[in-house]
């Protein structure tokens, strides 16, 4: 029996990396799971690799910042799978790199729009469904960056994953007493488009690997497996919690 038999999970940007990992896992482990991204052949490219390992997904592109979309995902979930049980709230950008001085209100608001807003808006559909069932997990990816690290040209970025863990914060003692955990995960540098995009020259990416303990990116499926903890029965005291699987990122000074 999977760690997940019988639950119905959301996994947002689940078009690539760590999403599409923590999607493809949650499904071997017997989640029914909705994805979503922007990228809609990656989505049915995920769906048919579920599939053909015996699982059961459906995808539904869109752009996170859509409150509409986090509507018709629980509406799905609920519809099709009879209920909500995980949310991985995954999607998030990097954004274009500038000091904070030089960010412009643009770039700042749809950054904010992309990583936080959109936790909001998928929290706001999915803790009514998960109270209906009884209780759930939501998981929320935050960053290293915002909480342990300040990274130059990162302004917009570490204020919307710092942003990530207050309102994880909430959520859990909101809704704690109707059976509702959350948490956030903080994954280190992971091997991953945005990871690549981070770290885009040979030197780059020495150097970004030297910055962790481990002395190496993570592979998303690692990832993925902390996303597993934090959504399975197996966290069951575990909430208001930040996970941090950043191979050392965070206390390294080698
Ligand atoms: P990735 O491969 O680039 O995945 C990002 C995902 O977010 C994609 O599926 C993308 O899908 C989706 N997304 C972005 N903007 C969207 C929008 N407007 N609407 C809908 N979906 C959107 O990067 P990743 O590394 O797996 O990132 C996953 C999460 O981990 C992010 O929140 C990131 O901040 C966090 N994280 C990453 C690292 C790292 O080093 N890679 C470290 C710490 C935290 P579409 O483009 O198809 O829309």
């Amino acid at each position: 029996m999977g760690q997940l038999t019988a639950k119905v999970a959301i996994v947002t940007g689940a078009s690539s990396g760590i999403g599409y990992e923590t999607a493809k896992l949650f499904a071997r482990e017997g989640a029914k799971v909705l994805v979503t991204a922007r990228r809609h052949a990656e989505l049915q490219a995920l769906v048919a690799e579920i599939e053909e390992c015996g699982g059961e997904a459906i995808a539904l592109a869109g752009d996170i910042r859509d409150e509409a979309l986090a509507r018709a995902l629980v509406e799905l979930a609920v519809g099709r799978f009879g209920g909500l049980d995980i949310a991985f709230n995954n999607a998030g950008t990097l954004g274009n790199s500038s000091a904070v001085t030089d960010i412009s209100s643009e770039d700042w608001q749809a950054l904010l729009d992309t990583n936080l807003t959109s936790a909001f808006f998928g929290a706001k559909y999915q803790i009514p469904a998960m109270i209906a069932r009884g209780g759930g997990s939501l998981i929320f990816t935050s960053s290293f960056v915002g909480r342990t690290l300040g990274f130059p040209g990162m302004g917009a970025y570490a204020a919307s994953k710092a942003g990530l863990i207050g309102l994880m914060q909430v959520i859990a003692v909101e809704y704690g007493a109707q059976g509702i955990r959350a948490n956030a995960l903080l994954p280190g540098g992971s091997d991953t488009p945005m990871g690549r995009a981070a770290a885009n020259t040979p030197e780059a990416r020495a150097f970004v690997e030297g910055l962790h303990a481990l002395k190496r990116l993570a592979r998303p499926e690692e990832i993925a497996q902390a996303a597993l903890y934090l959504a399975s029965d197996a966290s069951s005291f575990t909430t208001g919690a930040n996970l941090i699987s950043d191979g050392g990122i965070s206390i390294n000074r080698t």
